[in-house]
């Protein structure tokens, strides 16, 4: 068998950062390993081996790296969810809160067609506010988003609840209370 591998000794604490209180978790150790990064991408995709998934829906910038790596081993294509004014064509936006004011991701209007199977991919989920504004850009477009993936869930942010009470089943990898 695959010999076991502690994917959370390889993420980087970082205390107080952006600001005080906030332990950061930083993947790019998890990233800079190769077998962490293999594993992590294989037990991203493993639930969705079985099932058709059309799109992977990855959110800027840590999505995308984890997200590419997906679709690839899904056969899937790969549909960027970017920071606002990033992407060059026509585009659908959605608002999401941050501590102090709102920011905003964007998807180009014909990145998904209606009735496509996508899976959503980010590094991690916390309050889950920009993972919920992907979903309303994803199923704005008609998409069936079959669930959402995440490297690390900060349970007591709540973010994983607020998803599966939209009805979105959530995946993590490890958990950090
Ligand atoms: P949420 O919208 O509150 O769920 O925050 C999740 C978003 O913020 C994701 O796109 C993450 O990449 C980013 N984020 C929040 N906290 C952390 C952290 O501790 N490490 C890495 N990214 C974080």
């Amino acid at each position: 068998g695959i010999p076991p591998l502690d994917l959370a000794a390889l993420i980087r604490t970082i205390p107080d950062h952006p600001k005080p209180g906030i332990m950061f978790r930083d993947i790019t150790t998890l990233l800079a390993d190769p077998v962490g990064f293999a594993r992590s991408v294989d037990a991203l995709s493993a639930p969705f081996r079985d099932g058709r998934i059309d799109k992977v829906a990855g959110i800027e910038a840590r999505g995308f790296i984890l997200g590419g790596a997906v679709a690839h081993q899904l056969g899937a294509g790969f549909v960027p969810l970017r920071k606002k004014g990033k992407l060059p064509h026509k585009t659908v936006s959605a608002d999401y809160a941050l501590e102090y004011g709102t920011d905003a991701i964007e998807m180009h209007l014909d990145a998904c067609q209606s009735g496509e199977r996508v899976l959503l991919v980010d590094d991690l989920i916390a309050t889950g506010g920009t993972a919920l504004a992907g979903l309303s850009l994803l199923r704005g477009a008609g998409a069936e988003v079959v669930a959402a993936a995440f490297v690390i869930d900060l349970p007591d942010l709540g973010g994983a609840e607020r998803l599966r009470a939209e009805g979105l089943p959530v995946t993590s990898l490890i958990a950090f209370g």
